[in-house]
Order: structure tokens, then sequence, then C-alpha cells
């Protein structure tokens, strides 16, 4: 009797070492055969050949189960049902990989964008316009009389011969034309003060 006590307790002792060293086996095994996403971080970079750059993505160790795959903003990325990532335009997305039964895998992707002359600002601005003045010399053409003084317009000229001719003051008269230098403030286009935008 106290031999069959003493062999199960043998046989217990042995079958309990030998689940010990199975056990962590066991967990890395399943370990291994959980679901892997190929990447967890991709960049996809637009350029003026390549449009629309794509990657594959794979899951593995899915087990034959269902795998949906999600884009968190299909305006930057959208993805197919086989795990096709196309990128649209600059930006960041994640790919969510929902394999049945097990964990949720996630990828992130960030899309540039080389091409210049595409503008990533909004299209939509309520463009809020101001006027950007320049100084500029310009010459304009005045009337010296024979006093000596100088006139820019006509109408100022004609002011003076008048005026002079009524007080019949002598000395007077028209002189040749004269160049006037001055230096005026012009708006040479407007812009807009949120976007930039010139018109
Ligand atoms: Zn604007
Ligand atoms: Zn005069």
């Amino acid at each position: 009797m106290k031999n069959i006590i003493k062999k199960s307790i043998t046989v217990i002792t042995v079958f309990a070492i030998m689940l010990t060293l199975a056990m962590p086996v066991t967990a890395e095994a399943a370990a291994k055969k959980a679901p892997k996403l190929n990447k967890s971080k991709v960049t996809l970079t637009i350029t003026k050949k390549k449009t629309k750059p794509t990657v594959q993505l794979k899951v593995k160790n899915t087990a034959g189960k269902k795998v949906k795959w999600t884009s968190s903003n299909k305006k930057v990325v959208t993805v197919s049902k086989k795990g096709k990532v196309v990128a649209k335009k600059k930006g960041s997305a994640v790919i969510t990989v929902k394999v049945k039964g097990s964990k949720t895998l996630r990828c992130k992707v960030t899309v540039k964008d080389t091409r210049k002359n595409t503008s990533n600002k909004p299209v939509t601005c309520q463009h809020k316009w101001v006027k950007h003045y320049v100084e500029e010399t310009v010459t304009i053409t005045g009337s010296q009389c024979a006093c000596g003084q100088i006139f820019e317009t006509a109408e100022e000229w004609e002011a003076h011969s008048i005026e002079m001719g009524l007080n019949r003051e002598y000395g007077h008269g028209s002189v040749a034309s004269v160049d006037i230098p001055k230096t005026i403030t012009k708006c040479d286009y407007e812009y807009c003060e949120k976007c930039g935008v010139r018109k």
C-alpha cells in the first residue's frame, strides 16, 4: 500500500514537472502563432511620376480567419479588402486590421507629397483682400513760368497765368515744359491676409 502511494506521488511529481516544462513552450508557440502585420509603420511619397503610391500589407498567422481592413482617413489613404494601401493626399492615417476572434492590429501610414505647386491649403478660404503698396518715383511734366515758378498741372499753370494777367504783372509767360520727379505710393497688388494668394 505504501508502495502504491509512493509510486503515485512520483508519477504526479513527474507529471507536474512535465507540465511546467511544457507550459512556456506552449505559450511561446501561441505567441508565435498570433496574427501579425508585416508593417506597423509605413511612409508613402507622392511624386510627379507616382501620384498614387501603394503598399501591400499582409497579416501572418490568420489561421484562415476573416480579416477586415479599414482606413481612419480615406481622404489620405484607402485600403482594399486584400490589404493594398493607396495614398491619396498628404497626411497621416491608421490602417486597422481586425482578425476575427483576435486582437486588432494597426499600421500607421504617413503620406508625403513632393510635388510643387500642390497647395495643401484649404481651397475654401474666404479671402480677405488687403492692398499692397509700393513707393515709386515717377516723372511728371510740368510747366515753368518765366518768373521761375513751376506748376505740376495745367490747371495750376492756367490759374497762375490768369491771376498774373488780371493783375497786369509782367515777367510771366510760358516757358518750355519741365520734368518734375515725384514719389508716389501706389497699390501694385492685393493679397489675401489669410492664405497669401495674390490678385
Ligand atoms: Zn485666402
Ligand atoms: Zn509767373
